[in-house]
């Protein structure tokens, strides 16, 4: 690790003091921890040293280069360059050619398991991986090399995640993830999106330095302070979902006043991630804000899974084209409220039974009673002198159950019934 700090980086750099203790509020909430964190992130990330980085770029755009350069005081991510020392990076360094080579080679003797590998872009294994070269060499080995010494790796973007755009459709590179052509080693930890968001980048390194340890992650190594949430679920535009008012053409009235996306084919219902609450460009704005729905970028091959980008997804049931993922969730919400019916049904006719079982059983004992006390007050002449006690009609009606609500099959999930005009396609 480079051992001066980050402290002396901020320092250097003109930051104060009070502009620290608003990153280490920002990571707290980015890692989904109460604001009494702060200070303890605060006092860890400032004695920290600062992580030594080697950065690699495979087939990609440069998406993630360059949100990892949007820095601009006093967010997170301006602070992301002062938590690492970015030991190689292609697109930032001076060096070039056989020079750039040594600076990687170097620092991965300097700080043998403790430098972070970052990957950008799929890694193409077709053709004996000949369709990226770097240094003349494939950048499959390179890239097996750099991670498999490394303290942890970092899968930053969609493509280093799973192929990404390079790898849908079948692609022509044979793209793969970082993950499908690594062996181990440290870490790993998949942070997805086109592109990333580097608040994300920056809250999973602050967790590392304040606790010791990486975050929490799913079966495929995304943070699940990241990317836990629905994207659906926390969209500033839902309210306009649970009262039925869409967009239905861009431009229309509705796209004026910000109401739900969803019949232009937002995939915020099936995304996971932190893009509502997080945002970008210095947590002023995100895609469904501006007034595109999500793609569901954070998710596994998203380039042909979320397709087409501006319709609602095709039946998730074979056989059944015209059937969405709603009328799914719609059947299942109907068919838990059809259980519940039956369930309630099912109670009041054993209730009733038990009732009639109970008078009747009343009704023998009573019998048996009577019965006793006459014997016993039977005359020598046999003569019955007490009144017989008025019997219990074994099979009287039992007095009349209280009316019953029928159970509601709706839920505050269930789409909107159809309105007026409504596309019924797209429900
Ligand atoms: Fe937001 Fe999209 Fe959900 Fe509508 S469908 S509430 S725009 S995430």
């Amino acid at each position: 690790m480079v051992d001066d700090g980050l402290y002396a980086a901020l320092v250097r750099r003109g930051m104060t003091r009070r502009t620290f203790l608003k990153f280490s509020t920002a990571m707290a909430a980015a890692l989904a921890l109460p604001a009494t964190y702060a200070p303890r992130i605060a006092e860890a990330v400032a004695s920290a040293p600062r992580l030594p980085v080697i950065w690699l770029r495979g087939q990609d755009c440069g998406g993630e280069t360059e949100a990892f350069l949007r820095a601009a005081d006093p967010t997170a991510a301006s602070l992301l360059l002062d938590l690492l020392s970015v030991e190689y990076h292609e697109t930032l360094m001076a060096p070039a050619g056989a020079d750039a080579e040594l600076l990687r080679t170097n620092a991965m003797e300097r700080y043998p398991n403790g430098y972070l590998a970052v990957v950008e872009g799929s890694i193409p294994t077709g053709a004996g991986g000949a369709y990226c070269l770097v240094g003349g060499r494939p950048f499959v080995d390179i890239v097996r090399e750099v991670c498999d010494g490394a303290l942890a790796t970092i899968a930053v973007g969609a493509c280093a995640f799973d192929g990404g755009a390079p790898g849908a459709g079948g692609g022509a590179t044979d793209a793969r993830s970082v993950r499908d052509v690594t062996s181990g080693g440290g870490a790993y930890i998949a942070l997805p999106g086109c592109p990333l968001n580097v608040d994300n980048l920056a809250a999973t390194i602050v967790h590392y330095l304040t606790l010791g340890e990486w975050p929490a992650t799913d079966g495929r190594g995304r943070p699940l302070f990241a990317y836990g949430p629905l994207i659906h679920n926390e969209c500033e535009r839902r309210p306009h979902f649970e009262f039925g008012e869409f967009v239905q053409a861009w431009g229309d009235e509705g796209a004026q006043k910000g109401w739900c996306l969803y019949k232009m084919g937002c995939k915020g219902p099936e995304a996971f991630g932190n893009c509502a609450t997080q945002q970008f460009a210095q947590s002023t704005s995100w895609p469904i804000h501006a007034g595109h729905g999500c793609i569901g970028c954070t998710m596994p091959n998203f380039w042909d899974a979320m397709s087409p980008f501006y319709r609602r997804l095709p039946s998730p049931v074979p056989f059944f084209p015209n059937v969405t993922a709603d009328g799914v969730g719609t059947a299942l919400v109907g068919g838990i409220g059809a259980v519940a019916a039956a369930h309630g049904v099912g109670m009041y006719a054993r209730t009733r039974l038990t009732a009639r079982a109970e008078r009747r059983a009343a009704a023998a004992a009573a019998a048996a009673e009577a019965d006793a006390t006459q014997a016993a007050a039977t005359t020598p002449a046999g003569t019955t002198t007490l009144p017989r006690p008025e019997a219990i009609e074994p099979d009287a009606p039992a007095p009349s159950a209280p009316e019953r609500e029928a159970p509601s099959t709706l839920t505050p999930n269930e789409p909107p019934p159809p309105r007026a005009g409504d596309d019924p396609e797209v429900r």
